[in-house]
C-alpha cells in the first residue's frame, strides 16, 4: 500500500536548537501511527512542518506518492492534511457551525446576490457532529463547550474538508478518562474509514491500546519506528529517555534519617478528626489515599491553609503556626501545590522572577532586595543546578515544559532553605525524563538534611520515592508502610481493609 504520507530526512533548526535532524516518518491509510518523545523531542515541530506552518531546512514530503511543497497551512489543508494542535484554534465567540465552516462557507443565490446558506451549513454540521459523536448543538457558542467538545468540533471541521491525514497533537492531555476513551473510539472509527492518523501522546497505555506503529523521537532525532508488537511500554520509555527504567527512581539513602523536623500530635481540623505524624531530616515520607481520603486536606493543613481545631504541631524545633500560610512558610515549610498553573507560579513572569516569588511573598528583612539571597546570581545558580532548561532565565515561565516549570519552582524554594518541603502530585502532567530529574532532586534535597513529604495519587511514584508511606482513609491515617511496600498493601489500607 502507498503511504498516505511520507516525510523523508526532514531537518529544521531554530536559533540555537536543532529541532529536527533528518527525521523520516510515514503513515498508511487506515493506520494509527503514534509519535512518542519527551518534551522538546521535536514531535510538534515535525507536525508543524507537515501542516505548512514551518518550512523545513531540508527534506521532502510526499502526499499520496507525490512530492509536495507545503509553504502555508492552507496548502496543507488542500492536500488533505488536518492538524489538531495542542492549542485549539477555534473562534471562541462564534457558534459551532460558524467554526466548522470558517473559510469554507456554503452560499446560495439570493435576490441581491450570493447569501450564506445557513440552513445547509447547519444541516451538515448536525451530521458531522453526529459522526464525531459530539452531543452538542450546532448553535452552541464554542467558548461554552468543554475542551473535549471543542476538540470534537475541530475534528468535525477536518472531516468537512475530507482530511485523509489527521494529526492529533497530545489530544487527551486535558481530557478526563471518559472523554479520552470516547476520543480513542473515534480514532478507531476514522481508522476504519481509511484515514491516516498520527497520534502524539504521553499516555503510554493509550499508545499501547491504539497505535499500529510507534515512532520515538529524542532530541530531534529518530530513535526507531516499530510495529505495535515490538513497541512495548518499557521499550518506548527507555527509548524516550535513553536510560533503563531501573535507574528511574533514586536509590534509598545509605544513612539513617536524622532528628525529627516535623511533628503533629492529634491535630484536628475540618475533615481530619485527628492526625499524628512525624518526619525526620533526610526522610521522604509518602502520603497515599483515594480521592476523598483526606490527603488533600492534610496537605492544606500542613501548608497552613486550614484552621486547626486542636492538637499540637512542631516544625524545626518550634511550635508550628498552623492556620497561617505565610507564617508556616517563614517557619520553614515550602509548599509545591498540585495545580502549578493556578497556584504555583505566574505564567507571564520570567523564570527568574518566578523563582524569586517565594522570597518576595515573605519579605523578612533578610530576603529584601540587596540582602544577598535575593541576588540574581544566587537564583541563577539555583536554576542552573536544577538544570532548568530555558532559552534564558528572563524568558516567560509559561513557555517552558511542565517539568522545567516544576524544577524552577523547586529552585525558588531551595533558595529559601526550608526545613521541610511538601510536594502535592509533583509530577502530574510531566514527561518521563523530567520526572526522573525531579525524583533525584527530592532525594538530594532530603539528603541535605531536609524532610520531604510527598502527597500523591501515583502509587508507583510513591513506592519508588518514599522511605515510608502513610495511607489515609476517611480523614485518618489508616496505616504506615515501610520502603518497598506493594501497591496491593497500599490499596488495602486505602480502602479501609485492615492489613
Ligand atoms: P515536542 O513537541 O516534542 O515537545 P517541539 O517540537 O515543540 O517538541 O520542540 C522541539 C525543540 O524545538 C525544542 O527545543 C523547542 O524549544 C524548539 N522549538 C520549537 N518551536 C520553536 C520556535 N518556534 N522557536 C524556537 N525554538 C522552537
Ligand atoms: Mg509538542
Amino acid at each position: 500500500m502507498n503511504p498516505a504520507l511520507e516525510m523523508r530526512e526532514i531537518s529544521k533548526e531554530f536559533p540555537g536548537v536543532r529541532a529536527l535532524d533528518a527525521v523520516s516518518f510515514d503513515c498508511l491509510p487506515g493506520e494509527v501511527h503514534a509519535i512518542c518523545g519527551e518534551n522538546g523531542a521535536g514531535k510538534s515541530t515535525l507536525m508543524k512542518v507537515l501542516g505548512g506552518s514551518y518550512r523545513p531546512d531540508a527534506g521532502e514530503i510526499r502526499i499520496g506518492g507525490s512530492v509536495m511543497r507545503l509553504t502555508h497551512p492552507r496548502e496543507a489543508a488542500q492536500a488533505g492534511i488536518a492538524i489538531i494542535h495542542q492549542e485549539l484554534s477555534l473562534l471562541p465567540h462564534r457558534s459551532v457551525t460558524e467554526n466548522i465552516f470558517m473559510g469554507h462557507e456554503l452560499v446560495r443565490k439570493g435576490f441581491a446576490g450570493m447569501l450564506l446558506d445557513r440552513a445547509a451549513m447547519r444541516g451538515r454540521a448536525v451530521a458531522l457532529l453526529q459522526r464525531v459523536g459530539a452531543r452538542i448543538s450546532p448553535d452552541d457558542i464554542v467558548a461554552e463547550l468543554s475542551i473535549a467538545e471543542q476538540q470534537l468540533v475541530e475534528i468535525a471541521k477536518a472531516l468537512l474538508l475530507d482530511a485523509r491525514i489527521l494529526v492529533l497533537d497530545e489530544p487527551t492531555a486535558a481530557l478526563d478518562d471518559r472523554d479520552a476513551r470516547h476520543l480513542l473510539d473515534l480514532i478507531r472509527a476514522l481508522r476504519g474509514q481509511g484515514v491516516a492518523l498520527v497520534y502524539i501522546s504521553h499516555r503510554m497505555p493509550e499508545v499501547a491500546a491504539i497505535a499500529d506503529r510507534v515512532t520515538v523521537l529524542k532530541d530531534g532525532r529518530l530513535v526507531w519506528t516499530r510495529p505495535q508488537a515490538e513497541a512495548t511500554i518499557p521499550a518506548i520509555v527507555s527509548a524516550m529517555v535513553g536510560r533503563d527504567l531501573k535507574d528511574f527512581y533514586p536509590a534509598a539513602p545509605a544513612s539513617a534519617p536524622g532528628e525529627t523536623v516535623l511533628q503533629l500530635q492529634d491535630v484536628r481540623a475540618a475533615g481530619l478528626p485527628g492526625i499524628s505524624l512525624s518526619l525526620r531530616r533526610g526522610e521522604i515520607l509518602g502520603v497515599a489515599g483515594l480521592e476523598d481520603s483526606g490527603k488533600g486536606q492534610l496537605a492544606r493543613l500542613l501548608a497552613g491553609d486550614l484552621r486547626p481545631e486542636g492538637g499540637t504541631a512542631r516544625l524545626a524545633g518550634e511550635p508550628m503556626p498552623l492556620g497561617n500560610p505565610r507564617r508556616v512558610i517563614a517557619a520553614g515549610l515550602g509548599y509545591l501545590p498540585a495545580d502549578r498553573k493556578r497556584e504555583g507560579l505566574t505564567l507571564r513572569q520570567s523564570v527568574r522572577d518566578n523563582a524569586a516569588l517565594a522570597l518576595r511573598a515573605m519579605r523578612p528583612a533578610w530576603a529584601r532586595p540587596g540582602a544577598g539571597v535575593f541576588a540574581k546570581e544566587a537564583l541563577d545558580a539555583g536554576l542552573s543546578r536544577m538544570d532548568v532548561r530555558a532559552a534564558h532565565y528572563g524568558q516567560d515561565i509559561g513557555a517552558l515544559s511542565g517539568g522545567n516549570q516544576q524544577k524552577a519552582i523547586i529552585a525558588r524554594w531551595l533558595a529559601l532553605d526550608p526545613a521541610v518541603l511538601l510536594f502535592v502530585e509533583p509530577t502530574r502532567g510531566i514527561d518521563i525524563a523530567a520526572k526522573a530529574a525531579i525524583y533525584q532532586t527530592m532525594r538530594d534535597t532530603a539528603d541535605q538534611g531536609r524532610g520531604i513529604i510527598v502527597v500523591s495519587s501515583d502509587l508507583p511514584e510513591l513506592i519508588g520515592i518514599s522511605d515510608r508511606i502513610l495511607v489515609m482513609h476517611r480523614g485518618t491515617i489508616q496505616g504506615e508502610l515501610p520502603r518497598g511496600a506493594s501497591e496491593q498493601e497500599i490499596m488495602r489500607l486505602s480502602l479501609g481493609v485492615a492489613a
